[in-house]
């Protein structure tokens, strides 16, 4: 036999035996290297180094279930001719694979016509000024209070021009909506790391489980405040809560000092919120301790050893602090209002409901494109939700078109005009919340069948993401 042919014979073999393989979802959990689409199972670690937008976003869907994540940052149907070379297998007949959303897709195709022709919805030119206006900004800032001594009303506008780098430029990065190059995203990414996050963390608890699972009451890892607050009626009641709406604020601010520090410890362990991070992830780990270690010698060490005072220390609070609270403000009233709905046994979604329903149900937008110019378009979280790689510029576009076609689909479409009266309908929510709940409306946690509805969908993750809130603690959220 020529060598060609039996080159044919071989692979013609290896796709037989892909053909007959099945897995498990519990399976591809215990397999970094593999991933689900569909009711297929691919390589994953041989297909990262193909993926155009970059190994690293294959990477952390490796040994989870990627349909959703796929159609949400391509906005098209998958590929499956052209990705069968990657095919290892089928999904077990015991398990139910994740369905695409055909009207979604349909949504996009609309959408696609909307944007600039060859844009492919990345950052327009006009966009990179403002990047680098933040950038000098925060240099500048920086820079100048190393040389001179902190002030607080300076330390406290770094705080505020650290917050808008998180929305307007690491944000977009990491979901891969900055450049169609994916090295510019990925570099840009790190601008996480300087204002004091974490690029990997971020991915993981924003990319692969937020996004996907936006206020789900096991696996929105945004959703556990772990004894802090009650979010939602499947949360336990606990006497503080009724004082929630008066410390909510202050506790946004605080949110810092978690970031800053326990994070580190998740960052250590690979994981987050009990999750682990994929190990196809891996080579993230070092150049992300590196980064941690950089940023503490840098906005900690550094400017106490030039100026130790506890005017410093306070100095260097202020603005983690700031940059703290601008950022939770914006997200959390986002997530929280009177009338979000909640996904998962006994919230107020199913699972089972469309990818459509889920993201635009479980956020709301406010304001304007000015506040968008501002805040990296996150005022418009049902079109970031809907389209995470849409650069942001395009979000004020396309609103109009896309509540028409969610009105059209039956879905509530939840805009408030202003800040003022978003944040009423968080304190409403919350105000809901903070109620003891009465015998008749006392929720018990997941019964039997959404037990099985969880493993069904998320195999074995849903079972460490219970434990993991079960055993959450008030300190470990406010850190
Ligand atoms: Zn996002």
């Amino acid at each position: 036999m020529p060598p060609s042919a039996a080159k044919d014979a071989g692979g013609a073999a290896e796709l037989r035996a892909a053909e007959l393989a099945s897995y498990t979802r519990k399976a591809v959990t215990e397999r970094s290297d593999l991933t689900i689409v569909g009711d297929a199972v691919y390589d994953a670690k041989a297909f990262r180094e193909e993926h155009p937008g970059g190994a690293h976003f294959v990477s952390l869907f490796g040994g989870r279930d990627a349909t959703e994540a796929f159609m949400e940052y391509h906005r098209r149907a998958w590929p499956k001719a052209r990705m069968s070379k990657f095919f290892v297998g089928s999904l077990a007949p015991s398990e139910k694979p994740t369905q695409v959303d055909e009207g979604y897709l349909r949504l996009c195709a609309e959408v696609n016509g909307l944007l600039p022709k060859g844009s492919g919805g990345f950052a327009p030119a006009s966009y990179w000024l403002k990047a680098a206006a933040l950038i000098v900004a925060a240099l500048t800032l920086e820079g100048y209070m190393l040389l001179r001594g902190k002030t607080l009303f300076l330390s406290v506008l770094l705080g505020l021009v650290f917050a808008w780098i998180g929305l307007n430029i690491q944000h977009d990065a990491n979901h891969g909506a900055l450049s169609r190059y994916p090295a510019v995203n990925y570099c840009l990414g790190y601008m996480q790391d300087w204002i004091g996050g974490n690029m990997v963390l971020w991915l993981q608890e924003h990319v692969v489980m937020h996004h996907l699972h936006t206020n789900d009451v096991d696996h929105d890892p945004d959703q556990k405040a772990h004894g802090a607050l009650r979010l939602k009626p499947t949360d336990s009641w606990l006497p503080w809560h009724s004082l929630q709406q008066v410390y909510i604020l202050p506790g946004e601010a605080m949110y810092a000092f978690k970031l800053l520090s326990l994070d580190a410890l998740e960052l250590l362990a690979w994981r987050w919120e009990g999750e682990p991070i994929s190990q196809l992830a891996a080579p993230l780990y070092a150049p992300a301790v590196v980064c941690k270690l950089a940023f503490w010698a840098r906005f900690v060490a550094l400017p106490l050893w030039l100026q130790p005072s506890l005017h410093t220390a306070a100095c260097i609070c202020a603005t983690v602090c700031t940059g703290s609270f601008y950022l939770a403000f914006f997200f959390f009233i986002s997530h929280n209002f009177d009338g979000v709905a909640s996904v998962g046994p006994q919230g107020s979604l199913s699972r089972s409901a469309t990818f459509t329903q889920r993201q635009v149900e479980t956020s709301s937008n406010v304001g304007g494109k000015w506040l968008a110019h501002l805040n990296g378009g996150l005022n418009y979280q049902i079109e970031h939700h809907l389209f995470p790689r849409l650069h942001h510029s395009y979000y004020a576009t396309i609103a109009p078109l896309v509540r028409q076609r969610i009105e059209a689909m039956g879905y509530k479409y939840s805009h408030f005009p202003t800040i003022g009266s978003n944040l009423g309908a968080m304190m409403s929510h919350l105000g809901k919340m903070a109620a003891r709940p009465t015998s008749a409306d006392k929720l018990a946690r997941p019964s039997e069948k959404s037990s099985v509805e969880c493993r069904l969908r998320l195999g074995a993750a849903c079972a460490r993401g219970s434990q993991a809130s079960d055993a959450a603690s008030l300190i470990s959220w406010l850190g």
